[in-house]
């Protein structure tokens, strides 16, 4: 059985390993020079416990199984993976109810050790934060995507599969017995192809002749970063109690793996699908972008948050002022800019942001057209999950 994933990125190298790893012949295909250039190599590092999400959804599945297999995988490679812990804080007593309901459900999740914390507990924890209470999570970890993303692709090449870079595909076209694809110079066949192109989903289920009910809107992600000692005042992961409409919104504070501490990220609509800067404008993306009707019923029924954002973006202060919020220790000296990354959310033709994982199957091909946050944390779990759609008859 020989299958062609495209996409090097966390999501499509865990897939072509668990497919190697059946005994299929796997060719890995991806535009870029070097594997986890998008998503992969732009996000905040952690790995998700599984507070949030609906319980019964794919995400909460399987962001469970997940954190226990990448738990493993980075201990057998060893691989760098902390359990530094996460802190969700509510700033006022108003929060205190809605940060109950997140105890409640991370609980039903299966989340190990969630602990309800008072003004002073949480201090324990975080000796510069401040708050009505918190939830603490003490197994939120954080880790090393791409090097994660490494790794599996040696995976694949040792189980006798082949990760082909600077491969665009171009084209995809089935027939009776297979699917043949064009990347870069090359024509390759294939018995049945998994696409994970995340910011490049739709272009890909366009070749493939199945556009969907659903297309990816590019949200940036900017940054900031803690300066010198600065980054001493947070030892692990510092959120706010998300809005329930927009889980992925709320400047939090991250350590990271390399002991640097990020501040953000927000969210603004990019004007490319790999926009990682406001200057960075693609008018044939956005076309493509505007001319879905989701993306104006989103901005119709968004845009009083999306202009906070768009504000948070551009106002010199506006990440120090969310950031001390939980941190008030921090002053203007102790932030500086930092790399940002952009993330592929799935957009309903109604302007609904879609909020679980997503799976297609159109005939021999599989496509993934959403997998947002935590879908790194939850990449081998996805994967297990993915393998069992590939149309193998
Ligand atoms: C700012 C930000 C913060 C985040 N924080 C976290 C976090 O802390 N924890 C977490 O679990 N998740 C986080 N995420 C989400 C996580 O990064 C993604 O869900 C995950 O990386 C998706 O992996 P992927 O392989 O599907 O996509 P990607 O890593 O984007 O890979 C897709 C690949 O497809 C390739 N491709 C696209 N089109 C083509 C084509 N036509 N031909 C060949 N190749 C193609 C691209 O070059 C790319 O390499 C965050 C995301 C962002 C943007």
């Amino acid at each position: 059985m020989k299958i062609g994933v495209i996409g090097a990125g966390i999501l499509g190298l865990a897939v072509a390993r668990e497919l190697a790893s059946s005994g299929a012949e796997v060719t890995v295909l991806d535009k870029e020079s070097r594997v986890a250039a998008h998503q992969t190599g732009h996000n905040s590092g952690v790995v998700h416990a599984g507070i949030y999400y609906a319980p019964g959804s794919l995400k909460a599945r399987l962001c469970r199984d997940g954190v226990a297999m990448l738990r493993e995988y980075c201990a057998e490679h060893r691989l760098p993976y902390d359990e530094v812990g996460k802190l969700v804080i509510a700033s006022t007593r108003a929060e205190l109810p809605a940060l109950r309901r997140i105890a409640e459900r991370a609980r039903e999740n299966g989340v190990p050790g969630i602990v309800e914390l008072d003004a002073l507990g949480l201090r324990e924890v975080e000796p510069f934060a401040v708050g009505a209470g918190a939830v603490h999570s003490p197994t939120t970890a954080i880790t090393d995507f791409p090097a994660v993303a490494r790794r599996l692709a040696e995976d694949v090449v040792a189980m006798g599969g082949a990760v082909r870079l600077s491969h665009p595909v171009r084209a995809l076209s089935e027939t009776a017995s297979g699917v043949v694809v064009v990347a870069g110079r090359s024509r390759l066949r294939f018995d049945a192809v998994v696409s994970c192109a995340g910011l490049g989903t739709d272009r890909v289920a366009a070749l493939a002749g199945a556009p969907g009910d659903v297309r990816i809107v590019p949200f940036r992600g900017e940054y900031r970063r803690l300066r010198g000692a600065a980054r001493g005042l947070v030892r692990g992961l510092i959120y706010p109690v998300p809005d329930p409409r927009y889980p992925f919104l709320g400047v939090h504070l991250t350590r990271r793996i390399d002991g640097e501490v990020l501040v953000g990220p927000n969210a603004v609509m990019a004007l490319a699908f790999e926009g990682y800067r406001w200057r960075d404008l693609s008018p044939g993306d956005l076309r493509e972008i505007l001319g879905w009707p989701g993306t104006w019923r989103m901005a119709g029924r968004n845009w009083r948050t999306g202009v906070r954002e768009v504000y948070g973006s551009v106002a010199p202060d506006a990440f120090l002022t969310a950031a001390r919020r939980y941190v008030p220790i921090l002053g203007p000296a102790d932030l500086e800019p930092a790399e940002g990354g952009v993330r592929a959310q799935a957009v309903g033709r109604d302007g609904r942001l879609l909020d679980d994982f997503a799976i297609d199957v159109h005939g021999r091909i599989v496509l993934v057209r959403n997998a947002p946050s935590p879908a790194a944390t939850a990449s081998l779990a996805i994967a297990r999950h993915v393998v069992l759609t590939v149309p193998l008859g």
